[in-house]
């Protein structure tokens, strides 16, 4: 970085964040992301639904409908780039009446006219022909071949290592919580008082995004939180969906759907409620049991026997429901990427591009970098991996013959990569390598993995977290010496 300044500094390490810093690694610019977080995607970003959308949910003429389908189509090269778990495995949405046939109807307008690609209206035999365990009262339906699934934790960590790679700075734990700005450069300022100069700055706060917009005078807009909850099924469960399945939307959200998980597990969910605190992540029995009533009318053998976890994801809705992408005239150098709330993970790559265009539009110069590297290496997971080459795998890294979690077959190999990666809390190792995730929820592996980050890190034991802060593994802490007791 010259004179300690940055060229750009981006707010946030979701999807949106990690997408925008690393479409702008292309260029010759200085570029650091700074994120509250222990560890980056541990907002929004971690807890949602997962889906590639295809483009029928939004009207035409709104960035979100256009930044979703360009998102979408930006999808198979980012996946030979970058080897993130992403599925085309098709969307179908399922009417239960011929009343509802008449919102499929305008579904299947709306998305022809958005310029998604393969939409078809289809009969009550027709979808039970995509999707045979579908209520056989089904009316029929839509369906979207480009629509898919994606482990978004997993994408997120994948920019951020390409990114990485190409010269972008990730500082972790640093809250921005004030600014100021002279001589054309600007000065963050993080809650414990580090400093970060900056030539252009880039709001992808998630959650926060309206808080960090007024920070700096520009678009004022009010991030109001509406949570989503979700149940977790097995991947042994008595039904296992091979299309993400969508009920006719609601005025307020896309419905309660049935999502088949592109590592083998299904999800339910999200329920949308308004709610007031943006932390607030609790699951109730009422949403439960609102849950199954809603999945079972269109899949009825869904059985709640085959939950493994239940949590909760907050959307960052705002009064006029748009994404908030923009600079802003009285501000200079600065852009608002927030209002992120679906379908921001698929649209992701198509914000950094508008983003991209809007920091050359104000002014900052992007000239191509010749060594710059889309590729990252594509590390080997046990559970893939065939018995032929099995072998050989042991051979080159014995640590892959050790299994630390049997749910989701993860290999003791996959566990220090993630902790090479930067990945040090229980949290950050699960999201990187799916270990914790399986039927019995870290119960058997998760002091393992302990031990591991321990051996790994030097860190002692008291210092471990769940998920950074005060997510303390003990409660109490103790000395050094002291044996660790869970
Ligand atoms: C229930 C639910 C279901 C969804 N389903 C889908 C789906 O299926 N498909 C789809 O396309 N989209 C979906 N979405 C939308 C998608 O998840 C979001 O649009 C996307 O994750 C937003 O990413 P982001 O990077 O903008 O925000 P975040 O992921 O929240 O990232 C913002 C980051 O900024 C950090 N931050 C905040 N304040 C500060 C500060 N002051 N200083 C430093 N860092 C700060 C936060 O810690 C956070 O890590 C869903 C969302 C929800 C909630």
């Amino acid at each position: 970085m010259k004179n300690d300044i940055a060229d750009v500094v981006i707010i946030g390490a979701g999807v949106t964040g990690a997408s925008i810093a690393r479409r702008l690694s292309v260029y010759k610019l200085d570029i650091a992301i700074v994120e509250k977080e222990e560890d980056v995607s541990f907002g929004v970003s971690k807890a949602n639904s997962g889906i590639m959308h295809a483009g029928f949910h939004h009207s035409p003429g709104t960035l979100k409908s256009e930044l979703e389908i360009y998102g979408n189509a930006m999808f198979d090269e980012l996946h030979r780039e970058l080897h993130f778990p992403f599925k085309r495995c098709g969307i179908v949405v399922a009417a239960m009446s011929i009343e509802e046939m008449k919102t499929i109807n305008h579904l299947y307008a709306q998305g022809t006219k958005n310029g998604v690609i393969g939409l078809e209206l289809c009969s009550r035999n027709r979808i039970r022909s995509l999707e045979p365990e579908l209520n056989p009262d089904v009316a029929g339906g839509l369906y979207a071949p480009t629509g898919g699934i994606i482990e978004p934790y997993r994408f997120v960590f994948s920019l951020i290592e390409s990114a990485k790679k190409n010269g972008v700075k990730i500082i972790n734990k640093f809250e921005a919580s004030g600014q100021e700005y002279k001589n054309g450069i600007y000065t963050l300022i993080s809650k414990e008082n580090k400093k970060l100069k900056a030539r252009y700055v880039i709001n992808a706060a998630g959650l926060y995004a309206d808080r960090i917009s007024k920070m700096f005078s520009a678009q004022d807009f009010k991030i109001t939180p509406r949570k989503g909850e979700y149940y977790l099924l097995d991947r042994n469960s008595s039904y296992k969906p091979t299309r993400v399945i969508f009920p006719v939307p609601t005025r307020i959200s896309k419905g309660i759907l049935i999502v088949p998980t592109v590592e083998g597990t299904t999800l339910l969910g999200p329920t949308a409620e308004s709610i007031k605190n943006k932390e607030d992540v609790a699951t109730s029995h009422d949403n439960l049991e609102k849950i199954f009533h809603s999945t079972r009318r269109l899949i009825p053998e869904i059985s709640e026997r085959d939950i493994i976890t239940s949590f909760a994801g907050i959307r960052p809705a705002t009064e006029k429901g748009d994404f908030v992408i923009d600079s802003c005239d009285k501000v200079p150098a600065f852009i608002n990427a927030g209002g992120i709330q679906s379908p921001g993970l698929t649209a992701s790559p198509a914000i950094a591009e508008r983003v991209k265009d809007i920091l050359k539009r104000i002014g900052c110069e992007l000239i191509e970098r010749a060594d710059y590297d889309p590729y990252i290496d594509e590390l080997p997971k046990l559970r893939d991996t065939e018995h032929e080459t099995l072998d050989l795998l042991v051979k080159k890294n014995p640590q892959y013959a050790n299994i630390i979690c049997r749910c989701e077959t993860v290999s003791e190999a996959e566990i220090v990569e993630a902790i090479k990666q930067g990945h040090t809390t229980l949290d950050g190792i699960k999201f990187y390598t799916r270990a914790q995730m399986g039927r019995c929820q870290g119960g058997f592996c998760s002091y393992k993995i302990i031990k591991i980050i321990q051996r790994e890190t030097g860190m002692p034991f008291n210092r471990i977290t769940k998920r950074g802060g005060g997510s303390y593994i003990l409660k109490k802490t103790i000395s050094m010496d002291s044996k660790p007791v869970l």
